[in-house]
């Protein structure tokens, strides 16, 4: 009999999984179960919407859910329609793939206040990740504070620096790009902890803020060192010396008045958010780097603003009893083994890091697991799921349902873009023609 494979969550970790089985000699029937309608998981919420290129690795994922081997029940949530137990005792083997999609928020004082808003919702919110799509961030301030020097924080700025001229040709909902349109920051402050050269800007990201149409990037060149220093890879040196390289430029550059500046400011950790109920300002200590980390100096100053946007990290959502390490916020693994035929890749297994294609290399090691311990078929699989689903009234939608929702948001799509997203679930199962209703009780 097939080994039955349900793999939880159809982000890059979930179609890497799937492809690595599917190209295996063993013999596997695999379900992909999304707890949205639509696939793909942060290439479609998460990388942004002026990056259409990178999406593109969607494609071949297509060919993977589009094997004979391989299912997709896209609006089934573990937890919510499915339980992980009961997913182990209908598969052989169960991959848990679901990513990390909560903000770490900043943990100091008033981080509670309207305008704080951290980068995993703020950018699920201009993407149209249906969790956020009611999110209406308020964007009428003249300065917002990105915080976090990581290529998120970039993406940030970066699309609230863009004109709708820049954007119109994305996929970015109207909501967002109406609000966005219409926000007029002079000023938007990137702030990072530690110094330039401790950055995990990627350069290709980093030059892209000299290039907007009405931001500037604004560098002290005092805080840029002449050379990159301290135990590393080559390659990583090199990477780095880029880096600082782009910000001398930046730093050189002539201002342009009228224009939003997009100020780069390392050694400065925030402590505290200022305001009454709404954000009015952040207050930060400068810090210096002491062997890698960055320490108080006791000198602090304040910033005016009326957004703080967070892009400091992500930690899981609880899905019903899966064992999580409480301190990396991941599933408890050993090199994505967790228990008797139970998996993990992606995020979930090694946390926030990384790149697209970091998580192929988690989906083939998990296949290599699966393959050497599990031989024979003993469960049900897919069969015993639809059983149970349908027991419960779940409306589960397939992969040509998704095509249904994809071929309806490319006739959506305004001029120039790729696609015009359906952004609440409601909508989605009503292009697909399935019924909104999700479930009866019970
Ligand atoms: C803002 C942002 C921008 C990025 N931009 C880039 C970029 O330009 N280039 C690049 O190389 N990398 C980029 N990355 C990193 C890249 O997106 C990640 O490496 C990758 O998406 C992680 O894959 P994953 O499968 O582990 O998680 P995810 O992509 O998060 O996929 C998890 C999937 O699981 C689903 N799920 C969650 N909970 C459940 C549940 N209970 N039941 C069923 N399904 C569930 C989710 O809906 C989602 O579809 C970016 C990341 C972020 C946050």
């Amino acid at each position: 009999m097939s080994v039955s494979v349900a793999i939880v969550g159809s982000g890059p970790a979930g179609f890497y999984t799937a492809d690595a089985l599917v190209k295996s000699d063993a013999d596997y029937r695999i379900d992909i179960i999304e707890r949205l309608p639509t696939p793909f998981g942060l290439i479609r919420y998460g990388v942004s919407p002026d990056h259409e290129t990178t999406r593109k690795v969607s494609k071949a994922f297509e060919r993977t859910a589009l094997a004979e081997s391989v299912r997709y029940f896209g609006n089934v949530e573990l937890g919510r329609d499915v339980g992980f137990e009961e997913l182990r005792s209908l598969y052989d083997a169960v991959v848990l793939t679901f990513g990390m999609p909560r903000d770490q928020m900043l943990g100091i004082p008033g981080d509670d206040k309207a305008g704080v808003i951290g980068a995993a919702a703020f950018v699920g919110w201009y993407n149209g990740h249906p969790d956020f799509t009611g999110l209406d961030p308020d964007l009428d301030t003249e300065a917002a504070a990105v915080i976090g020097v990581g290529n998120v924080a970039l993406d940030v700025a970066r699309i609230l620096a863009k004109t709708r001229a820049e954007l119109t040709a994305t996929d970015m909902p109207d909501h967002a790009l109406d609000a966005i349109d219409s926000a007029s920051f002079s000023d938007i402050y990137i702030f990072g902890r530690r110094g330039p050269v401790e950055a995990k800007f990627s350069n290709v990201e980093l030059r892209e803020m000299g290039e907007l149409e009405n931001g500037v990037p604004v560098v002290d060149g005092a805080v840029i060192p002449d050379a990159v220093t301290g135990e590393m890879a080559e390659r990583d040196v090199r990477l780095k010396e880029k880096n600082l390289a782009t910000l001398r430029e930046f730093a050189r550059a002539e201002a342009k008045p009228g224009k939003t500046r997009l100020h780069f400011r390392f050694y400065a950790a925030p402590v505290e958010v200022l305001g009454d109920e709404r954000v009015e300002g952040l207050r930060l200590e400068r810090t210096a780097v002491v062997e890698g980390r960055a320490v108080g100096s006791g000198e602090f100053f304040e910033v005016p603003c009326g957004l703080v946007l967070p892009a400091i990290g992500y930690r899981s959502a609880l899905a019903d009893g899966v064992p999580l390490d409480a301190k990396r916020g991941t599933v408890e693994n050993t090199d994505g083994r967790v228990a008797d035929g139970v998996y993990a890749a992606g995020w979930i297994m090694r946390g926030p890091t990384g790149v697209i294609s970091s998580n192929r290399t988690d989906g083939r090691l998990v296949a290599s697991h699966i393959d050497a311990d599990i031989k024979d078929g003993k469960k049900p699989g897919r069969e015993g799921l639809k059983a149970l689903l349908a027991a419960r009234g779940v409306n589960f939608i397939g992969y040509a349902d998704w095509q249904k929702i994809e071929s309806a948001e490319i006739a959506a799509a305004r001029a120039g873009a790729p696609r015009g997203k359906f952004v609440t679930v409601d909508d989605m199962l009503a292009a697909a023609g399935a019924e909104t209703a999700r479930r009866e009780a019970g």
